[in-house]
């Protein structure tokens, strides 16, 4: 059976617990997405304590399990919040998997690392990955591009990373993404409409050609990270 990682909010688990219990019967990887998707650009360092500090906790008391993976809303973290890691070390998580290296006005760090690497603060990060083309990233990861884009261009280019780069490939969306029904909300710029509710219909069709186009497993399994317990 297919195994996924979910990196989950405290707020939806705290709404929502049966969905996280389901998730960690059903044998697949919890991990937390901070407390109300806040970017942790926008926080200040005692702020982010805290957020952290509570998603972990409710994702722990609800799932019985330990939650050693974090991943910063709009992957926001970059050279003006590192202190991230060393807070995250603090709070006993493994590994984090927030940056996207590319050229983006909301987030992305060009010039950071592609690849899993060790942070020096003692833990992984794992980047969303790109591929390179002319000098330039070109993020290949999911969510947004992958909705945008023609399912043929996405696979093109994911099959091009898979057989370029000796590191794994991994993909996110968020569960938004595949409700096309979803409320409109009213008041946001052309912008932030185009790009939350583009494509919304065809995501879940092209989600499932990817699951079947590809071999997946979850992120621990597919980096090696595991627990002290196991
Ligand atoms: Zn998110």
């Amino acid at each position: 059976m297919l195994k996924l990682r979910f990196f989950t909010l405290g707020w939806v688990a705290k709404r929502c617990p049966d969905v996280i219990k389901r998730i960690v019967s059903e044998g697949h990887e919890l991990a937390s997405h901070g407390l109300a998707h806040q970017r942790a650009t926008t926080m200040p360092r005692s702020q982010f304590i805290q957020d952290v500090t509570e998603s972990k906790n409710i994702l722990e008391d609800i799932s019985g399990k330990p939650i050693i993976g974090y991943r910063a809303p709009s992957f926001s973290v970059n050279d003006s919040n590192t202190w991230v890691y060393e807070e995250l070390k603090t709070l006993g998580f493994l590994y984090s998997s927030s940056t996207y290296p590319i050229e983006h006005d909301l987030y992305g760090v060009p010039e950071w690392p592609r690849f899993k690497y060790e942070r020096p603060e003692g833990l992984v990060e794992i980047p969303i990955p790109t591929i390179r083309k002319n000098g330039t990233n070109i993020g290949i990861g999911g969510g947004g591009y992958f909705r945008l884009y023609p399912y043929f261009l996405s696979r093109k280019r994911i099959t091009q990373y898979l057989e370029s780069e000796p590191h794994p490939y991994n993909f996110y969306f968020h569960p938004w993404e595949i409700d096309p029904a979803q409320p409109r909300i009213d008041g946001t710029s052309l912008r932030s409409k185009f790009r939350h509710y583009i494509n919304l219909s065809r995501m879940e069709g092209k989600i499932v050609k990817l699951l079947k186009d590809y071999k997946w497993q979850t992120m621990c399994h597919t980096y090696g990270i595991t627990t002290k317990e196991e």
